[in-house]
């Protein structure tokens, strides 16, 4: 449990940090999933750059209409933020979820996506928020779209010589409902499933759905088909079922000690008709 010898700075500017991440450095943010894997040998970089402490990366800000969230803000930070929790709910309910308070205090959002646990709770939020990631070299900046940044397991769009710098979600719609719900792992907090639902009526029909789903496959997923059901719609009990149905359709469900494939899908319906019909009971 002791990792092999690396070599550790502390950035100190966010330019520093692209330079050393160009020259081979492994980011170091929370430290909640590098630090494990690298004590059980699963990562051994030679060097760490901490980038956790750098205020450039740590902000929540509401500017154009869109909430900008540096890479190193905390799960707490999200979880707590005013703004957040004012602007984007969805977020903030789901950064409450993850892991514990000690994690919660030390992860940060940049780590999380960049991470990309398939079990992770923010994708499954950022994937119905249509949220966007400012990615960071020491020659170009991208903005890259949740649907196009989660490509597997523990596998982005990231290139080595770039670092997350932010994290872009929508201001939520007024009288939008949202909900994130998930079955914890017990042990860890993570998700075996976890999923994120936006909905909004008008003229009391369903106008509007986004549905994020993560911990069933090997990466997080918009469940479009789920979402197209929903349209139009009152969201009677059988109009919910029959959508929460299509979230885990024709998905390659993952298998493990956990949760088998099987059962990973059963809960996958089971947990979106409960965020379906939670977020739809919050809309105005
Ligand atoms: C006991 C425990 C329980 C947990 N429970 C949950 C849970 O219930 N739900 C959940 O979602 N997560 C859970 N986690 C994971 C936690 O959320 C981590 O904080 C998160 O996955 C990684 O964030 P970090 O800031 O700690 O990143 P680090 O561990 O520092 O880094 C993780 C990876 O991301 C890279 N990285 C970090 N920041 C950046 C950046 N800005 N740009 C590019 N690359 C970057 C690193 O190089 C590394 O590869 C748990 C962790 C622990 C230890």
């Amino acid at each position: 449990m002791i990792p092999q010898d690396f070599e550790y700075a502390a950035a100190i500017t966010l330019d520093d940090a692209v330079q050393q991440v160009a020259a081979g450095a492994k980011p170091l943010a929370g430290g909640m999933s590098l630090i494990p894997m690298m004590k059980l040998r699963l990562a051994s970089p030679e060097r760490v750059v901490d980038i956790g402490r750098l205020k450039e990366l740590n902000y929540i800000r509401e500017d154009g209409g869109a909430i900008h969230i540096g890479a190193a803000a905390t799960h707490h930070e999200v979880e707590s933020s005013n703004v957040i929790r004012g602007k984007c709910p969805l977020l903030a309910e789901t950064a409450s979820h993850i892991g514990d308070v000690q994690v919660r205090n030390m992860g940060t959002i940049g780590g999380s996506v960049a991470h990309a646990d398939p079990s992770a709770d923010y994708p499954a939020a950022l994937q119905a928020l249509e949220a966007k990631f400012v990615l960071k070299s020491t020659t170009s900046e991208r903005t890259v779209a949740a649907a196009d940044f989660f490509i597997d397991t523990f596998a982005t769009a990231l290139e080595p010589e770039e670092i997350i710098r932010e994290v872009i979600a929508p201001v939520e719609a007024q009288g939008a409902g949202v909900s994130y719900q998930k079955m914890y792992q017990p042990a860890s907090g993570f998700a075996i499933v976890g999923i994120a639902v936006r909905i909004a009526r008008s003229g009391g029909k369903i106008s509007f759905a986004r549905i994020g789903v993560t911990g069933l496959s090997g990466h997080s997923y918009r469940a479009a088909d789920a979402e197209n059901a929903l349209m139009g719609k009152a969201g009677s009990a059988t109009e919910i079922q029959h959508a929460a149905a299509l979230v885990a359709q024709n998905v390659d469900a993952n298998s493990d000690l956990h949760a088998s494939a099987d059962y990973r899908r059963h809960l996958a319906v089971v947990y979106a008709a409960r965020a379906i019909a939670a977020a739809l009971a919050r809309t105005a």
